[in-house]
């Protein structure tokens, strides 16, 4: 560590900018967000330096005097002659100002670092001049990682703290504040839900020492399998989770995301053989968050689109355990950006309608094919693959032309996808063609014409050469 961070307080102190040009104005606006009292000296002021700064900030359009840097607690140099910035240091070094010259790390007393900025809640990088850029891009890192409203919840938190101070007793207080940030109180707060959390807070503080801590669950959408295609708030979620049920559909590189001393559950499901049944799976999300615990219940693409995260959703709720839910990106969101296909198009489809092919029982999904079949729009089945020749034949048989293009995009957005062009009338002949096992994707209508992907044609030419 070459320079020591702290944090100044400028509520009403003087500083000083020598300097009217933009790098003047950006640390200008920078002191004004601090609060200082802010003096802006030039021998010329840009017109947009005195505009952003009108009100704000006293400007005097004359070379700086050393009367004026000992007026000062810190002063800003970002412009000047050599020889006048060394002697306006010198000037400050003699009456204990400390300054900072813009680009000049060898004259700074001080530098300023990149800021993160939520309110009470402030994060400084610095790099010690060394990589400012590598400093911009930690910053970014670590603001994608910080919940918009985290400097509400600094100010939640310190609403509470003598009330906390006052309850339960100093060995444990750590504890509480711990368990509170990780917990469904804080999770409103953050979700904006404040006159909720206030309420859960006061009865959260009154409660009797003996009675456990409140658990947790988070579903949770994971996306179509590419991780980058996690949203910001499953990332952070998966990085404070206690325990994970995930599903079969969640990749690796996702699980390799999350905290790495979480639980992991794989409650996986390849049709039909549940690893672990629905009410299980239900059973165990209500116990875990019994227990105290922060759930994460990470589903493939979105929770609500055929993930039955619906009725998970219920049963936790009913079991008094506070829920909360972050979408995905669906499978066939995924699988349209993967094969450079728009799932509508003003030119060839007005609507796009979501089925599953997979039936309750043994046999064949419950749809209303003469609805489907006369919707000239684009139909997505998931959970189609095994049926996919008999869904082709009955939308045929219904009226949809054989000749309608259809896509069947497997492990879309992952590295090994595979994306296959043809007709209704070919749909199985593709599924057997290109081996698809799934999970994939059965995308019918005008727009799967416009799809990246291998035709049946292509694939016969391939296997010839091949073979
Ligand atoms: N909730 C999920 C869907 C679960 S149903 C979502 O919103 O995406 C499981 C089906 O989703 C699979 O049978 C398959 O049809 C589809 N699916 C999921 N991920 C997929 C992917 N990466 N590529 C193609 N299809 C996928």
């Amino acid at each position: 560590m070459n320079r020591f961070p702290a944090y100044i307080s400028l509520d009403d102190r003087p500083v000083l900018i020598i300097g009217g040009g933009a790098s003047a104005l950006a640390k200008a606006r920078l002191m004004v967000t601090a609060g200082a009292t802010l003096t802006v000296i030039g021998e010329k002021l840009s017109r947009e330096t005195k505009s952003a700064l009108k009100g704000k900030a006293r400007l005097i359009e004359r070379a700086p005097v050393v009367a004026d840097i000992e007026a000062s607690v810190l002063v800003f140099i970002a412009e000047g002659a050599n020889d006048q910035v060394e002697r306006w240091v010198e000037a400050a070094r003699i009456a204990g100002v400390l300054v900072n010259v813009v680009d000049r790390p060898e004259y700074c007393d001080f530098t300023t670092p990149s800021i993160i900025d939520r309110g009470r809640v402030t994060i400084s990088i610095s790099t010690d001049g060394a990589a400012p850029v590598l400093g911009r891009k930690l910053r970014a890192d670590i603001e994608a990682l910080l919940p918009s409203k985290v400097g509400s919840l600094a100010d939640f938190a310190d609403q509470y703290r003598d009330a906390v101070k006052s309850k339960i007793n100093e060995s444990e207080r750590r504890q509480f504040w711990e368990r509170f940030f990780e917990g469904p109180i804080a999770a409103q707060v953050l979700t904006g839900d404040e006159a909720g959390a206030h309420e859960a807070m006061l009865a959260l503080i009154n409660r009797p020492a003996s009675e456990a801590r409140e658990g947790v669950v988070h579903i949770v959408g994971a996306g179509p399998g590419d991780p980058d295609l996690l949203t910001i708030k499953a990332l952070r979620l998966l990085q404070r989770a206690d325990v994970i049920l995930y599903d079969r559909l969640v990749s690796d590189d996702i699980l390799a995301l999350a905290r790495r001393d979480a639980e992991r559950f794989y409650v996986g499901k390849a049709k039909a053989n549940h690893a672990v049944p629905q009410d299980e799976i239900e059973a165990r999300l209500v116990a875990f968050a019994r227990e105290g615990k922060m759930v994460v219940r990470l589903k493939g693409g979105d929770p609500f689109i055929f993930g039955r995260g619906g009725e998970e959703l219920e049963t936790v709720r009913a079991a008094g355990i506070p829920v909360f839910t972050t979408p995905g990106i669906t499978a066939a969101a995924g699988c349209a950006a993967a094969a450079n296909m728009a799932l509508t198009h003003r030119d060839h489809s007005q609507a796009v309608t979501f089925v599953t092919g997979h039936a309750k029982g043994e046999g064949e999904p419950d749809l209303d094919w003469s609805a489907l079949a006369a919707l000239k729009n684009t139909l997505v089945v998931y959970m189609g693959v095994s049926k996919a020749d008999s869904i082709g034949a009955k939308l045929i048989a219904h009226g949809r032309e054989a000749s309608t293009p259809v896509a069947v995009i497997e492990k879309g957005t992952r590295a090994d996808q595979k994306i296959i062009k043809g007709t209704l009338g070919q749909l199985g002949q593709l599924i057997d063609a290109g081996s698809v096992i799934g999970p994939a994707l059965l995308v019918i209508g005008e727009v799967a014409a416009l799809a990246d992907g291998e035709t049946l044609l292509a694939i016969a030419q391939k296997e010839r050469l091949v073979a």
